[in-house]
């Protein structure tokens, strides 16, 4: 049988990282085994879904380059095969009409809670004859769960784990005004969307047991489960606003690449060796549910700070350009000229980039004009002196041939017959055409920049 794997998001707010995670699993175990992922948004929650929500999982799954394989499934779409299923458990007495009211329940609960038991239902309609329904209640269906034994799920990650069944009531399936439990939905859209392997947070696990008895009553096969650790913040506690960004729009925002983001959440949970920096063909060979941990990860921002300078500098230059370009022009696209600087001095540039927003802000002095800002290091630079001595290398520079080399030997035959050394007239050079104490190599950026606007830049000084 092929496997067919699905992430399932509730469109409730934002792509949250450990979703991608999950969505990433989902992705490679399906690759790996030349099976199907699919993509089924868990809209029933009417009052909580909206519009935007859905967009921005569907941007995120885009921009991650985690696409399902068929058209989204909608669960709302599905109501009526839900309800067709309840019904189904109801004729075969799998399950029971339960005619409580919401104050029976609330009281039920409060007693339960008084005498120190677990708020369970108490089962109390699941002989009782329908006849004796009060009048006016829209009665919802319940399982009628085993009462005796366990129920067992062979988690491909968590091991074995078992409940007894006396701890789990008969839960509604279908509510009283006809709309599924979650519960209920997942299992019929699961077993009809042919998954077989169910991967997800393990914040689900107990969802499971519950999931497992609605499969034995209906006497379909159940998927294999894999439950994965939650992402924690790098203190150990819940992920939060306050350890750093939690949302795929976030990292995107602060210059990650897909594929950097994508490689972290991978070793993050999972592991194949000392295999650090992965491509995705390289993931979906090795990925298999064998090298996911059971201990919750910790989301480390400098370690994945650290993967993206690596990608970076893998990244194809024009691509990179055209981010930086992105970037630098807010209010407008840069002039052509800009852009061929940006894209001929990227091979330097990218090499001291850690993040694409770090990538622009080291270019943007490319496209200013002159007389550009000054970081206060590279005011301190430029002295009077300092100053006088660049207005002495204009000519110098105006007379040569605007390549690499030359500029380079130019550069150091000024600083020769001056008596210094060539750092002595490179360092206020490059606090002068740069606004920065740091570029790349200052003959690549005279070159970049061309003789008429290192001229101006000069001008500019004096
Ligand atoms: N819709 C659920 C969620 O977003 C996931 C359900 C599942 O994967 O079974 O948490």
């Amino acid at each position: 049988m092929s496997v067919r794997t699905r992430f399932a998001p509730s469109p409730t707010g934002m792509l949250h990282i450990g979703s991608a995670r999950t969505a990433l699993f989902n992705y490679l175990f399906s690759r790996h085994h030349r099976g199907t992922y699919l993509l089924r948004i868990e809209d029933t929650d009417r009052a909580r879904n909206t519009e935007a929500a859905i967009q921005a999982i569907l941007d995120g799954l885009e921009w991650l380059d985690l696409r399902p394989d068929k058209p989204i499934v909608f669960q709302s779409t599905r109501e009526a095969r839900h309800a067709e299923v309840a019904q189904a458990l109801l004729a075969s007495g799998r399950a029971y009409l339960c005619f409580c009211t919401p104050a029976e329940l609330a009281e039920m609960r409060e007693a339960a809670l008084a005498e120190g038991r677990p708020p369970r239902y108490d089962g109390r309609w699941r002989n009782r004859d329908p006849a004796e329904a009060p009048p006016g209640v829209a009665p919802a269906i319940r399982l009628k769960a085993p009462r005796e034994g366990e129920t067992i799920v062979h988690d491909l990650v968590q091991g074995t784990v078992r409940v007894a069944n006396a701890e789990l009531d008969d839960m509604i399936i279908l509510r009283g005004d006809g709309t599924p439990t979650y519960q209920h939905a997942v299992v019929v859209d699961d077993h009809d969307m042919g998954i077989t392997h169910v991967i997800r947070g393990d914040d689900h696990l107990t969802n499971a047991f519950r999931q497992m008895q609605i499969y034995q009553a209906m006497e379909w096969e159940p998927p294999r489960f894999a439950h994965i650790p939650l992402i924690h913040g790098p203190d150990g506690a819940k992920l939060s606003k306050r350890h750093g960004a939690q949302s795929v729009v976030e990292f995107r925002e602060q210059g990650f690449l897909p594929e950097a983001l994508c490689n972290y959440l991978l070793r993050l949970g999972w592991g194949h060796g000392d295999a650090e920096v992965l491509s995705r063909e390289e993931a979906i060979r090795l990925f298999d549910l064998d090298g996911v941990g059971r201990a919750a990860s910790r989301m480390d921002y400098a370690k994945l700070t650290h993967l993206n300078a690596v990608w970076i500098r893998q990244a194809d230059d024009g691509r990179l350009s055209t981010e930086v370009a992105k970037r630098l022009g807010r209010n407008g696209a840069p002039a052509p000229e800009v852009l061929t600087r940006i894209r001929a001095l990227m091979p330097a540039l990218k090499e001291r980039a850690r993040t694409l927003n770090d990538l622009a802000a080291s270019a943007a002095f490319l496209a200013h004009a002159p007389a550009l800002p000054l970081e206060a290091k590279a005011q301190a630079l430029l002295t009077p002196a300092a100053r006088e001595m660049l207005q002495e290398l204009a000519p110098a520079l105006a007379a040569t041939d605007f390549t690499p080399p030359a500029l380079d030997a130019s550069l150091r035959e000024f600083a020769a017959l001056r008596g210094e050394k060539l750092g002595t007239v490179a360092q206020p050079l490059r606090a002068a055409l740069t606004g920065s104490t740091s570029s790349p190599p200052i003959d690549a950026v005279l070159a970049v920049l061309g003789r008429e606007e290192v001229l101006a830049r000069l001008r500019a000084l004096a």
